[in-house]
């Protein structure tokens, strides 16, 4: 089983250097490092000197690109949106919605380039978060649900509405997956697909070139109690094994509030259990210094690392 967390990053060598050992001593096998927009523009070492340090290290980099066009998850700021009002959703009253569209060829289009941009800097895989379902009517929604179903979207049934929607995501997933493979097909692909969009997984694994599928059962984010982590995780790997798939499990290790830090190790070792492919938390550090910090990130971070060591001991020698 691999174990990872999610990385906000550095650009400056020293500090990767730092952070990235820090995450290998922790237990961790991967790393998945959160490239937003602004760092293909502006913060260029994240992108460059990442996956080259992790791999110097012994850790496998996985890139994201955390809240692309604030349509992916994440941290959402978006320049393309700021200078292309084109590429934003429209609702349907026709008002224009601050949003990326999947459907929309400049948003794809932007996206790859973005991939293909980090792929010359020694990325082991790409990382699609919790694409979902979107509320739009722009052009383009309305000139592919005309296609697939020859009216209009601003009339369509309720039924048709949520099919074309679920389908834009499986779509638009499996699109950036193939795209990724025609670079190099030893890239990996993997995504989350959130609890909310359950009804989407299957259709999700089923894509040909995605590697990894996964899903994040937060569950105090939902008031969930922490065993509710297990039935998810065998869902994951049920539909995992059914289409030859390889699961990967998220872990919360962020916005903790105090005293619920023991619940991370819990989820963690009941996640473990199960014997996901991969095993990733969300964030290092328990989100320190960040909006998504949890009360006490020293003791989030603890709970997690605690739950990784003996899970590394468990499977000795796999590393
Ligand atoms: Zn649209």
């Amino acid at each position: 089983m691999r174990l990872g967390v999610a990385y906000y990053g550095s650009y400056l060598p020293w500090h990767l250097e730092r952070d990235l050992r820090d995450i290998y001593d922790s237990g961790c096998d991967d790393v998945l490092v959160t490239l937003q927009e602004n760092d293909f523009k502006v913060f260029r070492g994240k992108v460059q000197l990442t996956a080259k340090i992790a791999h110097k290290i012994g850790l496998k980099a996985v890139a994201n690109f955390w809240g692309y066009a604030c349509m992916l998850g994440g941290g959402r700021v978006s320049k393309l949106l700021t200078d292309n009002v084109e590429a934003w959703q429209v609702n349907k009253e026709g008002k224009r919605v601050g949003v990326g569209c999947m459907n929309n060829p400049y948003v794809y289009n932007t996206l790859v380039e973005m991939i293909r941009d980090a792929a010359s800097y020694e990325y082991d895989g790409f990382f699609i978060d919790e694409p979902t379902r979107a509320e739009c009517f722009c052009r383009y929604c309305q000139e592919k649900f005309r296609s697939e179903y020859g009216g209009s979207i601003l009339k369509a049934d309720p039924n048709d509405l949520s099919k074309f929607r679920a389908r834009s995501v499986t779509e638009f997933l499996g699109s950036v997956c193939r795209e990724v493979k025609e670079i190099d097909a030893k890239l990996e692909t993997s995504t989350c697909i959130m609890p909310i969009d359950r009804d989407l997984w299957e259709e999700a694994v089923k894509i040909g070139s995605l590697d990894y599928f996964g899903t994040d059962p937060y569950w105090l984010l939902s008031n969930q109690p922490v065993s509710s982590v297990v039935e998810s995780t065998r869902r994951v790997i049920d539909l995992c094994r059914r289409y030859k798939k390889k699961s990967l499990m998220w872990i919360l290790c962020w916005k903790i509030p105090k005293g619920k830090e023991h619940e991370i190790y819990k989820a963690t070792t009941l996640c473990a259990k199960e014997g996901p492919d991969a095993l990733y938390a969300w964030s290092y550090r328990g989100g320190l210094g960040t909006y998504e910090e949890s009360d006490d990130p020293d003791e989030a971070w603890a709970n997690l690392i605690k739950a990784y060591r003996e899970i590394k001991e468990h499977n000795s020698g796999s590393r």
